[in-house]
């Protein structure tokens, strides 16, 4: 589940659809009414079709995405998304000018919606980057459609920055492909185009793996290439290994890090770990790779592997909160 703004996602897929098909039930945590470009299609029409949409019977958080040459239309959309607690999202069409965009938003938001902005990554400079997470913006949505390969660095980069939540669009054709953007710190992987019965069976699999794991997007090790969030697993920086850059990147020193982690895991199972490499679980690897002596103290502890997760959730939280 995945609080942001006034939306509550059940899962961490989103399904988007264009705003003239059909309205029809789905499983997926979010539900994005797509191509309402307010310069031809009249507010009216939006609000009749989104509310369509939310009588569709799924249970699941709704949205539109928007765009229009003028800012008014724009206003306007947001206060009927936002009266129906639904997600606003931007798309640059026709909002082509960075200034504009920032801007805007600050009016939007204004509204009380929750927001949204898609963006395709070579529009989506270090700059502009940097100025949309000192905005109010809920959700980067970062269209990765068509990068192959490089879409889960995109969103590691971005994820990085420690700014809004992080939806993924891109190519998904199976379970690792959302596993692996989830992993590099998306919170939502959305799909366009795709069979209902695929994106139904999706989202029934990540709620699965969500119950199972503890951290349905949790990420890989820092050594393996993961994000800052990766942290929590790591041990304390007594040898030279990855971890020195990642601390770098997250503006603290070796010396803090241990301090922190240490503060953090007080008082909560994180703290004990006897027989594990550093007394402590908060050091611990993350539950996929294999280990007879964190599963033992586990075990000893009785703390259910979901629970460990969990832990290691809130840990990096807080760990990259309180930098
Ligand atoms: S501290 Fe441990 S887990 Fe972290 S990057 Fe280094 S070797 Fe990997
Ligand atoms: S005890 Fe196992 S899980 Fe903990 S740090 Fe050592 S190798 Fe990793």
């Amino acid at each position: 589940m995945l609080e942001v703004g006034y939306l509550h996602i059940d899962n961490p897929i989103a399904v988007i659809s264009s705003y003239n098909q059909s309205a029809s039930e789905s499983k997926a945590g979010l539900r994005m009414l797509d191509g309402f470009d307010l310069d031809d299609i009249s507010l009216n029409e939006m609000e009749s079709r989104l509310d369509e949409m939310l009588k569709a019977g799924s249970s699941g958080a709704v949205g539109i995405s928007a765009t229009c040459s003028q800012d008014e239309p724009l206003l306007a959309a947001a206060r009927i998304a936002s009266q129906r607690l639904c997600l606003m999202e931007l798309r640059l069409t026709k909002i082509r000018d960075a200034i504009r965009l920032l801007e805007l938003i600050p009016h939007l938001k204004r509204t009380g919606v929750t927001l949204s902005v898609r963006i395709r990554p070579e529009d989506l400079s270090d700059t502009l980057l940097d100025k949309l997470n000192e905005t109010e913006i809920d959700i980067i949505h970062l269209d990765l459609r068509g990068l192959n390969g490089a879409g889960p660095r995109v969103v590691k980069k971005a994820r990085d920055k420690r700014g809004p939540a992080i939806m993924a669009l891109a190519d998904v054709g199976e379970f690792e492909d959302a596993k692996t953007l989830l992993s590099m710190g998306a919170d939502v992987v959305s799909l366009r185009g795709v069979d209902p019965e695929f994106s139904d069976w999706l989202s029934g699999a990540m709620e699965e793996y969500e119950s199972l794991s503890g951290w349905c997007n949790a990420p890989k090790h820092i050594c393996a290439g993961g994000d800052l969030r990766g942290l929590a697993y790591c041990c304390p920086p007594v040898k030279h290994c990855a971890v020195l850059g990642a601390l770098k990147k997250a503006g603290m020193t070796p010396e803090e890090f241990v301090e922190k982690k240490l503060r953090l895991a007080k008082g909560t199972p994180l703290e004990k770990g006897e027989g594990t490499c550093f007394g402590s679980l908060v050091w611990c690897c993350k539950i996929s790779k294999m280990c007879y002596l964190r599963d033992a103290v586990l075990a000893r502890m009785g703390l259910p592997a979901k629970e460990y997760m969990a832990l290691k959730k809130k840990l990096a939280e807080d760990l990259l909160k309180t930098t």
